[in-house]
């Protein structure tokens, strides 16, 4: 499923392409063309992306709303749009350019007021410059959910997938079955902000490159394919920093890699930990990284 640099880049390149202008819009697929009729000819005036969720603004009282989901797609290009591939939803065709959009999970018009009750749905983005993390931070300090479910958790913070979820927590040293009440204020915002400059540059690159370049077996040059990276996908393979063999499990619904050594466990039998995935804490052992300051 794209993160939320995907997303905030789709929103900068498509506006680049289409922004000001009037649209024709049409559904060849068939199955949003009351849609596509409400905002076909009117001008495309914004594109806002929100986590792993596009708003765009056509004159007028309608907003589109986008989310790809773990199959959508877009295909966007500059002058005449060539013959759609495939079942496409949604094609949006100005002077400027075209946007061919498939397979989402959300294509729907809606109001101001459904997008406002939408936005104050989910967690604050830390790719939108004026989101603040105090919202994700008391969350996570509040939950007994394990941080690397809680980081996925769009209505506790927006755009991070599972590709981010993993590296960010490795990056932290934190493992990922942590329950967000073990960490201190000061852990989770220097993710917050840690997210915020990946993202950054996923947004600006088009790709996520997570490892430092000491970490890297080839410091020097372009960043080779096995080490943008230092655990997702990387099961059984030595771990950039200490060497351990990179760990995989099942974690809200999607796989979780992280490294036993970098990412120490909270507590230290690990069959307390296998029970913890199981039940709520009632209380919050002190442990490393519990806040004593406050
Ligand atoms: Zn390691």
């Amino acid at each position: 499923m794209p993160e939320g640099h995907t997303i905030h880049r789709a929103a900068r390149l498509q506006f680049e392409l289409l922004g000001g202008q009037a649209i024709a819009a049409d559904s060849p697929q068939g199955r949003f063309m009351e849609g596509a009729e409400r905002i076909d000819g009117r001008r495309l005036t914004a594109i806002e992306a929100y986590g792993k969720h596009l708003f765009y603004a056509f004159e007028g009282p309608h907003w589109l709303h986008v989310h790809l989901g773990l199959f959508g797609k877009f295909r966007i290009g500059s002058g005449r749009a060539p013959a759609p591939r495939g079942a496409c939803r949604l094609r949006l065709q100005g002077p400027g350019g075209w946007i061919h959009l498939s397979g989402p999970t959300a294509c729907e018009i809606i109001g101001a007021a459904e997008r406002r009750r939408f936005l104050a749905r989910i967690g604050p983005d830390p790719l939108r410059p004026g989101d603040r993390p105090a919202r994700a931070i008391t969350r996570i300090m509040r939950s007994g959910t394990a941080f690397g479910v809680l980081l996925m958790d769009q209505s506790v913070i927006s755009g991070i997938g599972n590709v981010y979820r993993a590296e960010l927590a490795f990056r932290a040293g934190i493992a990922p079955v942590t329950p967000g009440r073990l960490l201190t204020r000061a852990a989770v915002l220097a993710v917050w902000r840690d997210a915020r400059m990946l993202l950054r540059d996923g947004e600006r690159t088009g790709r996520i490159v997570t490892t430092h370049p000491a970490d890297r077996p080839h410091p020097a040059g372009t960043v080779r394919a096995g080490e943008r990276l230092y655990v997702y996908h990387r099961t059984g393979k030595p771990c950039l920093r200490c060497g351990t063999p990179i760990e995989t499990e099942i974690m809200a619904a999607r796989k979780l890699y992280w490294c036993p050594h970098c990412q120490p466990e909270p507590m230290p039998s690990s069959a307390k930990i296998a029970g913890m995935r199981e039940r709520r804490l009632k209380k919050p052992r002190v442990a490393a990284g519990q806040d004593t300051a406050s």
